[in-house]
């Protein structure tokens, strides 16, 4: 004997090591000399090790397995010990059973002929039929799926000292492969192989190392898996158990079941839902099935192309499959990483949140909506105006779609509410979650109103360092302006002419938009026009046009002055919306901020339509002109729809409110809001939305100034980021505000299936701001969509 299985192990990997190779003669001599199993031997099939089946006079079966003579001792000894243990927490769960000797031991190490050392087991035999045999049903993959989570449950509590070992079929160990895909001969494949392996290192590994992980089973192939009908009846094949994250357990199973399925994702799906029904598996787990999937594909290419070069031997057993996921990866290419998440979505009753839903075309049968715009009218009172000629019933929001009760869907690029997309499930997981746990009021401790403000506090200069939570956009303004008020002394505002603030009655003054026709504004508000280039008072074309309209802001202060008011405050929305959308020019903002503060007001940027990163260039609307505001209020967006809002300020100023009155809002900074805050957040950052909505953005005003060149009616299309006012106008010398045709184009767009709406104190400007989850496929759908309502007008 050369050397030890130890010493073995240290030189040669346990693929490259020649499998052991007793003849079946010798295998039934070791069988009853060792085991006292008395019986035939019959060679079965195995990657790296030696099995035979026994067979005893009286009908009982073993598995005689001969391992590997690289494999780690410690390796088996994980293995027999699991094997063990699932016995001892699931004992109904088929699994081989171990069989020890004679006098107990669990194994018996024995010379081969060929001078190594072996380490020989003997397991229960499982009877019934591999599912590689099988005819495929459906109700199989849930089984399949669900002995998956059984047995990973089983395992749970276990744990071994050998779980972190090398192991080529390890997917968190993938990259490895790299240095073996020259194996590959058919160029194609390889290609594909590499560029999964590359994607894998890159965008995969560092999420998959963030997600649960224990002890699994890790090869749940067809080869391993017993089946009777549409029951799985065992599992066999412990060879490959590591300490990996749980959901790689499923990536197997689904690779090879969709290789023959005529409906992959449907396959997955199954195998998906029958897991989660014994296991939830997590938003970020299901993420990452397609990934894994097709990194399990990549390895089979890979590691097959390279053993059967030194194993020809075992050739009809490595290369088994591998022309198949070579082919799946060719296939996988063409499907959608997020249809695929969005089908295990769906499969297992989460919502979908940025994938484009199967239905996404189908036609609706319109139905009446008669009866129930009576009942609105009725009991909502007059004045509560739809959107469109034809009003949507809406019924469910996914990603940045709408559906219909007819269930159409309708692509929202209008809705700036569900930021991060309608009903995004992390947020949705996240509010239920702490609606289910805790939800009470801020006179309370609780870790998650803190988090948030130091978040929310973390993104802003420094200068900005305290969070008041209130639940409105509105709100948020009625606070900044007690705040204000308190802080001065003053109580005078300076306003945009056409600006928009909120609804409740202090702020209701400081919105000339919502005046009726010819209503003069309060007597302590003084407005200003909007800083428009393109039909305001001074013009682009006059380099002098920002400084101009910033001395707006001088005679605002005199004209206050007059009435007997000094401004508490300047209220400035970032985004100038309801002015019809556009950005203030540079200079604007720190000429008029610093007229504003020499005349003892304070600056509140209303960033209620323009935070959170839908301008793309920044996180905040104000940071694009290098101003630091003393006050700014938050809504909408920030809590994706759950009612939450926020100001942030000085804590001086706080301090001065506090000294003449109490605040405190009873739902504002709820547990239940802070955690969907936080929600946002995070996604927000994962999904990079920030950094879309300036290249979705780009492209899609790109996009539509290009219509321009065919469409007259085309002014000028601006904004930042997903926030983008389309100026339409009748004569592009008069600059008369098409209104009128925006109507119309608007319904147009609607009865196509796109949601834009209207803004701008002349009701011509196009209003596009969809959820930040709209990619370049959207954009193209709207600009379609819009080439051909403006050809139809
Ligand atoms: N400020 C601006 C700029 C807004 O656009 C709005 C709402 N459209 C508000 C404040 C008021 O927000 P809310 O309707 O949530 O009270």
């Amino acid at each position: 004997m050369s050397s030890t299985p130890q010493s073995q192990a240290r030189t040669e990997s346990v693929l490259e090591a020649k499998a052991p190779a007793l003849s079946a003669e010798e295998a039934a001599e070791v069988a009853q000399r060792v085991f006292g199993i008395q019986g035939s031997a019959h060679p079965l099939s195995s990657e790296r090790d030696q099995n035979f089946r026994l067979r005893e006079g009286d009908g009982r079966e073993w598995v005689l397995k001969i391992a590997n003579p690289a494999e780690d001792p410690a390796i088996l000894d994980m293995q027999t010990q699991a094997l063990l243990h699932i016995a001892r927490v699931d004992p109904e769960l088929a699994i081989p059973r171990i069989k020890t000797t004679p006098d107990g031991a669990l194994f018996h190490q024995i010379d081969g002929l060929d001078g190594r050392r072996f380490i020989a087991r003997v397991l229960s035999f499982l009877p019934g039929q591999l599912l590689e045999d099988a005819t495929p049903q459906p109700a199989l993959g849930r089984d399949v799926g669900a002995m998956t989570a059984r047995l990973a449950r089983a395992l749970r509590g276990f744990f071994h000292p050998a779980a972190r070992h090398e192991l080529l079929w390890d997917l968190t160990q993938a990259p490895a492969l790299r240095t073996r895909t020259h194996h590959i001969g058919d160029p194609g494949h390889r290609r594909l192989v590499e560029e999964v392996l590359d994607h894998f290192d890159a965008e995969v590994l560092p999420k998959l190392r963030k997600l649960r992980a224990q002890i699994i089973h890790n090869d749940i192939s067809c080869l391993n898996t017993l089946v009777d009908g549409d029951r799985v009846t065992g599992v066999l094949d412990f060879g490959d158990l590591i300490h990996a994250p749980m959901v790689a357990d499923i990536a197997v199973p689904i690779s090879e079941l969709i290789v023959e399925s005529t409906d992959p994702i449907a396959t997955a799906a199954e195998i998906t839902a029958g897991y989660h029904a014994v296991t939830t598996l997590e938003d970020d787990e299901l993420a990452l099935v397609f990934d894994l999937v097709s990194t399990r594909s990549a390895m089979h290419v890979a590691i097959g192309n390279w053993r059967v070069g030194d194993h020809p031997e075992n050739s009809d057993y490595i290369m088994s499959g591998v022309q198949e996921h070579g082919a799946l990866l060719e296939q996988m290419q063409e499907w959608r990483r997020d249809r695929m998440y969005a089908g295990l979505r769906r499969a297992c009753s989460m919502p979908i949140s940025v994938a484009v839903p199967d239905f996404a075309r189908r036609p609706s049968d319109e139905e009446n909506l008669q009866p129930m715009l009576e009942r609105r009218r009725q009991r909502l009172g007059p004045g509560l105006d739809l959107s469109y000629d034809r009003p949507l019933h809406v019924v469910r929001g996914e990603g940045v779609w709408l559906i219909d009760a007819t269930g159409r869907s309708f692509l929202d690029a209008y809705n700036n509410v569900p930021h991060v997309g309608h009903c995004h499930p992390t947020v949705v997981q996240a509010l239920a979650q702490q609606a289910a746990t805790l939800n009470t009021n801020t006179r309370y401790l609780y870790e998650s109103a803190i988090e948030y403000a130091e978040r929310l506090i973390a993104t802003m200069p420094a200068d900005l360092s305290v969070c008041m939570f209130v639940c409105s956009g509105s709100e948020a303004n009625d606070l900044a302006w007690r705040l204000a008020k308190a802080h001065t002394g003053n109580t005078g505002a300076i306003v945009i002419e056409d600006a928009y603030h909120g609804t409740t009655d202090a702020v209701h003054e400081l919105s000339p938009a919502e005046q009726g026709e010819g209503r003069p504004l309060a007597e302590h508000v003084a407005a200003v026009p909007a800083p428009d280039g393109y039909r305001g008072k001074f013009r682009k074309d006059d380099p002098q046009y920002a400084d101009r309209y910033a001395t707006c802001i001088d005679e605002a202060v005199a004209s206050l002055d007059a009435r007997g008011f000094a401004p508490a405050a300047f209220y400035l929305d970032l985004i100038l919306s309801s002015s019809g959308i556009f950005v203030s020019p540079p200079g604007y903002l720190s000429a008029a901020f610093e007229k504003v503060r020499a005349a003892g007001g304070l600056c509140v940027a209303d960033e209620v339509q323009s935070g959170f990163g839908r301008t793309g260039e920044h996180f905040w609307g104000f940071s694009a002109h290098g101003v630091v505001p003393d006050i700014v209020t938050l809504g909408k967006p920030i809590g994706n729809g759950y009612s939450m809002a926020a100001v942030v300020t000085r804590p001086e100023i706080v301090a001065s409110l506090i000294e003449e009155s109490e605040f405190f809002s009873t739902t504002g900074g709820n547990p239940v809001a802070c955690r969907v805050g936080l929600a946002v957040l995070d996604v927000l950052e994962r999904e990079g939305l920030q950094e879309r909505a300036a290249r979705v953005g780009t492209q899609l005003r790109s996009q539509i100034g290009d219509l321009a060149g065919r469409h007259l009616l085309i002014g000028e299309v601006r904004g930042a980021g997903l926030f983008i006012g389309v100026d339409l106008v009748r004569d592009r010398s008069t600059l008369e505000p098409a209104a009128d045709e925006a109507t119309a184009i608007v319904n147009r767009m609607r009865d196509q299936g796109v949601l834009v709406g209207i803004d701008g104190p002349h009701a011509n400007v196009l209003k596009i701001r969809p959820p930040l989850v709209f990619d370049e496929d959207h954009a193209l759908q709207l600009t379609d969509a819009l080439d051909q309502a403006l050809q139809e007008i």
